[in-house]
C-alpha cells in the first residue's frame, strides 16, 4: 500500500488556521493528528479532539518512552506530536495533517523530508492582534506574548514550501486545498501510473 502524505500546517495563533483547516477537511479527506499539550483547555475545546490535555509529568514520560515524534515548548507549555498518530495512519495510506508551530515543523521536515510544509499568515501583524483580542480567550499579557511570537514565526515562514495569506477565508481555503491536491498528484509514483495505464 502507498504511504500517505504528511502535510504540516503552521501559522501564528489567531491567524485563523483552525477555521481554514476545518473548511479544507470538508473538501479533502485528511487524517488529523491530535497533539498532546500541557496547556489549559480553552472554553469550547474538547479533550481528545482539539488536543489530549495532559500533565507535565505525563508529557515528560511520553518523551522518555520515545512516544513523541517532535515537541516544543510554546508560551510556557509543552506541545507534541504522538509518533503513532502519524506513522500508523500514514502506513495505512491515510494523508496525515499536523497543525504545529515552526520549530516542530522544521524538526518534522528533517525527520520526514517528504513532508509538505504550508504556512498560513495573517494579512498583517496589526490584523492578527485585532483577531486575538476579539477572540477574548487570553489576557493582555498573553496577547502581547503571542504577537511577538507571531513576528518570530512569520520570519521562519521563508523555509516553508508554501505561504498562504488568510485575508479572505474562501480564498485561503481554496489555496490550501489546491496545494494539497497538487502535491498529492505530484507525489504519485509515475512508474506505477504509467504501468497501470499501459496494462489496463
Ligand atoms: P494553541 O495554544 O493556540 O492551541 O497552540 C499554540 C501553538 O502550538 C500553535 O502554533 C500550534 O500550531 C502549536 N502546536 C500544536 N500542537 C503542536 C505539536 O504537537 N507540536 C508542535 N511543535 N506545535 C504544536
Amino acid at each position: 500500500m502507498k504511504k500517505g502524505m504528511l502535510i504540516v500546517v503552521s501559522g501564528p495563533s489567531g491567524c485563523g488556521k483552525g477555521t481554514v483547516l476545518s473548511e479544507v477537511k470538508k473538501e479533502i479527506e485528511l487524517s488529523y493528528s491530535v497533539s498532546v499539550t500541557t496547556r489549559e483547555i480553552r472554553e469550547g475545546e474538547v479533550d481528545g479532539i482539539n488536543y489530549h490535555y495532559i500533565s507535565k509529568k505525563e508529557f515528560e514520560d511520553l518523551i522518555s518512552e520515545e512516544k513523541i515524534l517532535e515537541y516544543t515548548t510554546y508560551c510556557g507549555n509543552y506541545y507534541g506530536t504522538l509518533r503513532e498518530e502519524v506513522e500508523e495512519r500514514r502506513n495505512q495510506g491515510h494523508d496525515v495533517l499536523l497543525e504545529i508551530e515552526v520549530v516542530g515543523a522544521a524538526n518534522v521536515k528533517r525527520l520526514c523530508p517528504d513532508a509538505v510544509l504550508i504556512f498560513i499568515a495573517p494579512p498583517s501583524v496589526k490584523e492578527l492582534e485585532r483577531r486575538l483580542r476579539k477572540r477574548g480567550t487570553e489576557t493582555e499579557e498573553v496577547i502581547a506574548e503571542r504577537v511577538s511570537q507571531a513576528e518570530r514565526e512569520i520570519k521562519c515562514s521563508v523555509d516553508y514550501d508554501y505561504i498562504i495569506i488568510n485575508g479572505e477565508l474562501e480564498k485561503a481555503v481554496n489555496d490550501v486545498s489546491s496545494v494539497i491536491i497538487a502535491e498529492k498528484v505530484s507525489a504519485q509514483n509515475k512508474e506505477q501510473i504509467i504501468s497501470e495505464v499501459l496494462n489496463q
